[in-house]
């Protein structure tokens, strides 16, 4: 048995999603191009923006996609502020630094969400930040930023507003219909249960439009991409064939389950009793609950000299369930995904086997007697 992944993408897929994969595709084959045109459509219904937005897929991880829409959607003389509270937003940062796009950084602590108001501020301090990259669910702790507010606040300052919905898109509401975005970034291996290989944008058609010649890059460039595929209905250059036929198999899934309150409801539950479970074990979560994202839940180690996560997690992953390192500098933690496919046993099974393996390691935590 392949171990379950508890990881916030590649996580594991549904045995149909897999065998999606089994047949080859000609990438210039009519019913090939049917299927991208499925997916660009299904996509962009996931956020209402039929009508007002377009979806842009592109060849590669979910970074790609992130660096293709400040590259193609950030002029080169403009100023982005980037709101960070985790490494993901670090890493928007540094994008706009490689790109040369000029770059507003506002620093918050990990464990604090980004603050409307302080976005308000910033945006009337400095006339000449053109957009703010926001991350919606920041996946190094998951902390869930405000979104929707911050989307007004950019709004009502007229500047445009780019969203890392990686690891909430899909999960998490994001409604093209009241919250104001240029675009909304997210890929095919995360909470839509695809595989890795394929990240997609959601921009504002006039945002798009006008971000022709842009780009410093050929093959990251959206907006050449959104024209050639309308033209041609074909990819620009060659794409990831298997991928995209995986995405449109788990697509058609999530509507059949009931889209994204019943994917959103899913998760929600895994995160209950994830965090019930653990905190019976005595390992207490990183975040209050009023600020986490039930995509991903950050738990302090145990307090033990006996802990080592690298021993923690083979021995884990000797009972089938794959966790995810902590990726805090200050304290350490370990990481648990609630996304994808867990089996019949669901989260209370990878909780039962976090269970016996701190018995086995003969670890203590504060709840530790009344438990093991
Ligand atoms: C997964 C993820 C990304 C993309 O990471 P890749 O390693 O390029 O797939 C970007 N932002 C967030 C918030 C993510 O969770």
């Amino acid at each position: 048995m392949t171990p379950y992944l508890l990881t916030p993408g590649p996580l594991t897929t549904s045995a149909r999603t897999k065998e999606s994969m089994l047949r080859d595709w000609g990438s210039w084959d009519g019913d090939f191009n049917q299927i991208t045109a499925r997916l660009r459509e299904g996509l962009l219904r996931i956020v209402h923006g039929e009508g007002t937005h377009e979806c842009v897929p592109l060849q590669g991880s979910g970074t790609f996609a992130v660096e293709a829409a400040i590259g193609t959607l950030v002029p080169r003389n403009g100023h982005v502020l980037v709101p960070v509270n985790g490494a993901y937003c670090q890493r928007i940062a540094k994008i706009c630094k490689v790109l040369g796009r000029k770059l507003t950084t506002f620093e918050y602590a990990e464990d604090a969400q980004v603050r409307p108001e302080d976005i308000d501020r910033l945006l009337a301090k400095d006339p000449s930040i053109t957009h703010v990259a926001l991350v919606h669910c920041e996946t190094s702790t998951g902390i869930l930023n405000p979104l929707h507010e911050i989307a007004l606040v950019a709004q009502k300052h007229g500047k445009g507003l780019i969203v890392d919905a990686m690891s909430s898109f899909g999960a998490l509401e994001i409604d093209a219909r009241r919250t104001p975005f240029d675009a909304v970034i997210a890929a095919s291996g995360k909470c839509l249960e695809g595989v890795p290989g394929i990240g997609f944008v959601l921009a504002r058609r006039e945002a798009l439009q006008a971000s022709e010649g842009n780009c410093h890059s050929l093959a990251m460039d959206l907006y050449d991409q959104w024209v050639y595929m309308g033209k041609t209905t074909q990819w620009r250059f060659t794409p990831p064939t298997h991928v995209v036929a995986a995405l449109d198999s788990a697509l058609t899934q999530y509507f059949e389950e009931g889209g994204l309150a019943a994917r959103g409801g899913a998760y929600q539950r895994n995160c209950k009793a994830l965090v019930e479970g653990m905190a019976k074990l005595g390992l207490r979560s990183f975040l209050p609950p009023e600020i986490q994202a039930p995509i991903i839940v950050t738990f302090h180690a145990p307090d033990d000299p006996k802990y080592e996560f690298k021993q923690f997690y083979n021995a884990v992953k000797a009972r089938g369930y794959i966790l995810y390192p902590g990726k805090l500098t200050t304290v350490e933690t370990f990481r648990v995904g609630c996304m994808g496919q867990l089996g019949e046993r669901g989260m209370e099974g990878a909780v039962e086997a976090v269970r016996d393996v701190l018995h086995a390691m003969g670890i203590r935590t504060q709840a530790a007697e009344a438990v093991l």
